[in-house]
Parts: C-alpha cells; sequence; structure tokens
C-alpha cells in the first residue's frame, strides 16, 4: 500500500477540504459573470481542479494543457515544451490557471506569457500548494491553498515517478523509497 511509503503528512484531508471550499468561494464571485476558461495544467492538477470547479457554481468552461518542463537537476530550466495544447481560444477569455505546486515559477510564467501572446483577456493563477522559499523568477500565483516549507511533497495529485497521485493528503516520502528507486 502506497501509505506506508509516507514519512509524514504535511496537510491533511480536511484541510485541503477547507482550502477548496475557501478558493472555490472566492473565485465564484469574483468570476460569476465573466465566463472564465479554467485551465488544469496535465498531471498534478487534475485533483485540485476537479475538486475545486465543483465548488464553483458558475458559467464556465474548462480545458487542459500538458507541458514538460526541462530540469537542470532538480530545478525546471524554464524551457517549456507542450505536449498537449488547448482546444479553445484563449482570445479575449478570462483564464483561472490551475496549478499543484509553484515551484521556481517558471513554468506558469512560461504559460502566462503564451496566453498573453495569444491575447487572453486576463489570466489568474490558482495553486492548491505554493513554496514561495524556492521562487526564482518574478511569479506571484494570485490564489494560493497553503504555502508549505522546501520539501518535495507528494499526494492530491502530485507524484514521485509518477506514483502517489492518488493519495487523499500531501505528504513526505521516507528516505527509503529513494534509496529502493537507485537500488532498482
Ligand atoms: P516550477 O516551474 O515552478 O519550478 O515547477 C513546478 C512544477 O514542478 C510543479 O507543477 C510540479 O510538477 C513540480 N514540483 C515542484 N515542487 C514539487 C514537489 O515538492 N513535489 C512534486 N511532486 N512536484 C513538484
Amino acid at each position: 500500500m502506497i501509505e506506508q511509503d509516507i514519512a509524514k503528512v504535511l496537510v491533511t484531508r480536511e484541510e485541503l477540504e477547507e482550502c477548496v471550499v475557501r478558493l472555490g468561494n472566492q473565485l465564484s464571485k469574483e468570476y460569476k459573470d465573466k465566463n472564465p476558461l479554467v485551465v488544469g495544467v496535465l498531471r498534478g492538477s487534475v485533483m485540485f481542479m476537479t475538486d475545486l470547479v465543483r465548488h464553483m457554481p458558475i458559467p464556465m468552461e474548462i480545458d487542459f494543457i500538458d507541458v514538460s518542463s526541462y530540469y537542470e537537476g532538480t530545478e525546471s530550466s524554464g524551457h517549456v515544451k507542450i505536449i498537449k495544447d488547448l482546444d479553445t481560444s484563449v482570445e479575449g477569455r478570462h483564464l483561472i490557471l490551475i496549478e499543484d505546486i509553484v515551484d521556481t515559477g517558471r513554468t506558469l510564467l512560461k504559460l502566462k506569457e503564451l496566453f498573453e501572446y495569444r491575447k487572453a483577456e486576463s489570466i489568474a493563477v490558482v495553486t492548491i500548494l505554493d513554496k514561495p522559499e524556492r521562487r526564482v523568477v518574478d511569479l506571484k500565483a494570485d490564489y494560493v491553498g497553503l504555502e508549505v516549507p522546501n520539501e518535495f511533497v507528494v499526494g492530491y495529485g502530485l507524484d514521485y515517478a509518477q506514483k502517489y497521485r492518488n493519495l487523499p493528503y500531501i505528504g513526505v516520502l521516507k528516505e527509503s523509497v529513494y534509496q529502493r528507486e537507485i537500488l532498482d
């Protein structure tokens, strides 16, 4: 069972739910007459996004984009390749970009630049987790669930080697999991 690999729980299921309700209420007020296009950045944001939109009883559309960030060591380099683009035109639309976590901020900065270039009317960044200590570019999320310390976290959409996305809470992995990976 995947729970056995977790050293500690950082954010409980209940805390996540509270954040989702709070952000859903805020966004519903802000966007009630704007028919926003809610854009999920695959794959990490899926759990959060599907929970969030169910707390936003307003007219909206949803779409997804899949990007791969190139890493230099453990940090994204700022080079972003589009794996799957949106199916919807963003021109003149109010975009709500949904992320799982903002780390260096490079991926979201690139996406914002892309959607500005494509003439979105407005762009708001919503993230369930934020690691502000790690930021290397000038990118501020407009709506944040919770700030977390500079630790590698998994669960609620966030993976390690594509696993643990289905944990219903946010946790930190045991050191032995990384050792196992090296031995494999
Ligand atoms: P950035 O461009 O902000 O450095 O990269 C953000 C992306 O890096 C996130 O969408 C996420 O996929 C990945 N990431 C950053 N920090 C973590 C973390 O603590 N855990 C996991 N699983 N992924 C992370």
